[in-house]
């Protein structure tokens, strides 16, 4: 089968840019797994939040956000929450996280109390406050790309794990499971999986590593406030947020790991239970649901997005860390329009997602 643009990875990278290129280009997404998003994309926090992350994240987690809501417009409902975000901590750390953050602003000690009264008084010294910090339902926004892409064209083949990858004369000979899919552009969105599909391609690798972060649903003692912000340790220790009628813990843990179908250590489950039963006094009774997955990182923490300079027709779409889910919608309309206009000299927020940037 022949296209002119094949994706692989069928994660929300994947989806999101299949969305943005089948109205003005033929696409096929190939993905490994029976499903679509069995991986990272299924297992995150689900939070956009512009304050988070270095200033091009910002740009692009803002953007997202307007996008988001143009999405929400178009299905008739919101699929985005307010949830705003409060760090916690010492005065030291605090003020070094709000000083140089356009999207934090101080909230005195006796204001985080009145907005969270469940946090015990004497575990922090200082709060910063991020107000336009939103909630998002994933699932809903991963089959808004899906329905989309698919109903603009694009081919979407599951348990199609790519195994070989030839250059030909007209680009990319792609082995995936059953199929055999050729294109001119090779779009590697593949997760966890970027540099071992670049190995199998023969393109040189990112220096792309997976890292494992846990999450955790419990119940608690007390009633959660649904409207209740997120509290983070501006340590980056823990973080935890409504959900559902309990709460939605992580430890905030980074461990280096291989790309794998990750699993929930028990230990990184009981450390947040506990840093977390020190700041709030909700009394956390029981774990409901425990999953992890793999944030992707470049040694920089940015994103990889670009033409690979060695191999012609190769993009990068991967690295995208604890941004993924935030930055889907602007980093998708970024990448496509590199795609579609390869010519075109590469904005500001490209430049430092490319490749080769030094
Ligand atoms: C606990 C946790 C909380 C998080 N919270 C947030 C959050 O609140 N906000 C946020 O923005 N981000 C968050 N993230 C990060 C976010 O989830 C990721 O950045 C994002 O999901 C990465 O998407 P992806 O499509 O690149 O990867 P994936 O979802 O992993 O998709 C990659 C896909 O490629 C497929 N694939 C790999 N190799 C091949 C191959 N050879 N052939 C075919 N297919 C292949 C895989 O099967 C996989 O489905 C969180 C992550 C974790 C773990």
């Amino acid at each position: 089968m022949n296209t002119d643009v094949l994706i692989v990875g069928g994660g929300i990278a994947g989806l999101s840019l299949a969305w943005q290129l089948a109205p003005r280009a033929a696409v096929v997404l190939v993905e490994a797994e029976g499903i679509l998003a069995y991986h990272t994309s299924s297992r995150s926090a689900r939070q956009m939040q512009p304050s988070y992350g270095p200033a091009v994240i910002q740009e692009l987690t803002a953007e997202s956000i307007e996008a988001v809501r143009s999405i929400s417009a178009e299905l008739g409902h919101s699929i985005l929450l307010p949830r705003p975000l409060i760090f916690i901590g010492s005065q030291a750390d605090v003020a070094a996280g709000t000083a140089a953050n356009g999207h934090l602003r101080p909230l005195g000690h006796a204001q985080a109390l009145a907005r969270c009264p469940d946090l015990r008084p004497d575990s922090f010294e200082a709060a910063s406050l991020d107000d336009s910090a939103m909630e998002v339902d994933v699932p809903a926004l991963l089959e808004y790309y899906r329905s989309r892409a698919v109903a603009a064209g694009a081919l979407i083949i599951t348990g199609a794990p790519v195994d070989t990858v030839q250059r030909t004369s007209a680009g990319w000979l792609v082995g995936a499971g059953d199929e055999a899919v050729e294109a001119p552009i090779m779009v590697n969105a593949a997760g966890a999986w970027a540099d071992p599909l670049a190995v199998i391609a023969g393109v040189e690798i990112q220096g792309l590593r997976p890292h494992r972060r846990t999450a955790a649903t419990v119940m608690t003692e007390h009633p959660v406030d649904p409207q209740a912000p997120m509290i983070a340790g501006v340590d980056d220790s823990f973080y935890y947020r409504p959900q559902g009628s309990g709460l939605l813990i992580s430890p905030c843990e980074s461990v280096p790991s291989v790309a794998e179908d990750a699993r929930p250590v028990e230990a990184d489950v009981y450390r947040a239970i506990e840093r977390i039963s020190t700041v709030t006094s909700l009394g956390i009774t029981s774990v409901e649901r425990s999953w992890t997955g793999l944030r992707t990182v470049a040694a920089d923490g940015l994103p990889v997005v670009g033409f690979d300079p060695e191999a012609p027709g190769f993009f990068w779409l991967a690295g995208q860390g604890g941004y993924g889910i935030q930055t889907s919608a602007a980093m998708a309309k970024l990448a496509a329009g590199m795609i579609l206009a390869p010519e075109s000299p590469l904005s500001a927020v490209a430049r430092a997602l490319a490749p080769d940037r030094s």
